[in-house]
């Protein structure tokens, strides 16, 4: 069946006006989490936020609780729990501290819905304890469907548990599948707009620094994702997230570059016809669909006018230059343990670049190196997973001197 059958609001999402739905934002402080209390400010009769989480920015995590009132907070650094907690102290916040207080809150009842904007694998065991409890799940954070998509998806099934993407590519492969539950997807056309480095060769990126690679043409995103943009390991790990989404095989999943961010992504169906969901590219559009999904909600946000003869053009990823979309299909198409292995490896790369320890092309090197040193597994466990994280973590951290 196609999967966007299976996702029907929750009982608790009734109807805009009969109540609210309870949005919980796991890494509120991010720049989804940011983008998506905007929405959420924006439209205070059909959402309202009970649960806010921050990683480290818990002056910013104060002030948006002083501002919504949610329920319950975390801050998962310890150092910053017992300021968060004198500022919020009298405002009946429940305030938790550390890393397993993500999971703990994940569990409470004050919510109908997670937007899981957290970044990197720390957002899967949150996610994971949000589909145990039945909670739907608005997806930003592809990480977690890369790392494990087979468990999470299945539990999803099994929980009856809808999982919406807010990744702007599988927001619109979503739309696209609308009114189509009982037609075959032939492929996904997954758009890419190539990053601040499109057309160049490695002579050129041997030399880009930190700065430059997070300038980003098109969208304002957390560092991590801008990276993986420049490197198109973003393009990699979202042909990793659609094969679980929209249970497609690799060779359904084809990448094309747009620069202009246009078109957000397409579905071809079995008649040969092409289906594509377009706009200006702004986050906030996927975050609410997703968060008000089946319903669209009007919004002002700047229209896309094609009067204005904008050129919307395609050509092919390079991927002899930048490899990581090669590392990443191979992860692909080889499944198991591999796209575990590529994402620990790239996090840690990130890690590194942003931190002036190593070059841009090296982060190339230190995910294939990884790749080829953990040990395959065709079918993990969720433990395995886990273990394949961390020794891939590890691995990649040694090659770094991290
Ligand atoms: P940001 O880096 O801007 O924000 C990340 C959020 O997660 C912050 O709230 C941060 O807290 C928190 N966080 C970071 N590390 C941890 C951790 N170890 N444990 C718990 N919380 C943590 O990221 P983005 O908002 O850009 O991205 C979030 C997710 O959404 C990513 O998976 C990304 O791939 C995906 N996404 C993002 C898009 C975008 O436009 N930004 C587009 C499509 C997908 P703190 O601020 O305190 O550090
Ligand atoms: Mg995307």
């Amino acid at each position: 069946m196609n999967p966007v059958a299976q996702q029907k609001p929750a009982a608790s999402q009734v109807v805009a006006g009969e109540h609210r739905k309870r949005i919980a934002l796991f890494g509120s402080t991010g720049s989804i989490g940011t983008q998506a209390l905007d929405v959420i400010a924006a439209n205070p009769d059909k959402f309202v936020v009970t649960i806010l989480t921050a990683h480290s920015n818990h002056e910013l995590l104060i002030d948006q609780a002083k501002k919504f009132r949610p329920q319950a907070v975390v801050i998962v650094e310890d150092a910053k729990y017992n300021a968060t907690r004198q500022a919020l102290s009298g405002m009946g916040i429940q305030v938790m501290g550390g890393q397993q207080s993500l999971e703990d809150a994940a569990a409470l009842d004050c919510y109908d819905m997670m937007l899981a904007a957290i970044v990197g694998f720390a957002g899967l065991r949150p996610t994971l304890k949000a589909i145990e409890h039945g909670r739907s799940i608005a997806l930003a954070n592809k990480e977690t469907l890369v790392v494990a998509g087979d468990i999470v998806m299945q539990r999803a099934v099994e929980k009856r548990t809808p999982v919406i993407p807010v990744d702007s590519e599988h927001s619109a492969i979503f739309q696209c599948l609308v009114g189509e539950t009982r037609n075959r997807i032939e492929k996904i056309i997954l758009t890419a707009s190539g990053g601040p480095f499109l057309g160049k060769k490695p002579n050129y990126l041997v030399n880009v620094k930190r700065e430059h690679a997070l300038q980003h043409p098109n969208w304002s995103m957390g560092a991590k994702i801008s990276i993986d943009s420049a490197t198109l390991m973003n393009k990699g790990l979202e042909m990793i997230e659609a094969r679980w989404l929209f249970n497609l095989k690799p060779e359904q999943i084809q990448v094309v570059v747009h620069p202009q961010s246009i078109i957000h992504s397409m579905v071809q169906f079995e008649d040969g016809s092409v289906k594509a969901q377009m706009g200006l590219p702004d986050m906030k559009l996927p975050i609410q669909y997703a968060m008000a999904f089946p319903q669209r909600i009007p919004n002002v946000f700047p229209r896309f006018d094609f009067a204005k003869s904008t050129q919307l053009s395609f050509e092919p990823p390079d991927i002899k230059t930048f490899r990581n979309l090669g590392l990443s299909m191979e992860a692909l198409y080889k499944g198991g343990n591999l796209p575990a292995v590529l994402n620990a490896a790239n996090e840690i790369s990130v890690y590194g670049f942003l931190r002036n320890r190593i070059g841009f092309l090296d982060m190339t090197e230190v995910i294939e190196r990884t790749m080829q040193k953990i040990p395959f597994i065709a079918k993990p466990s969720l433990e395995e997973y886990f273990e394949s994280d961390a020794e891939a973590r590890n691995f990649a951290a040694s090659l770094l001197n991290l």
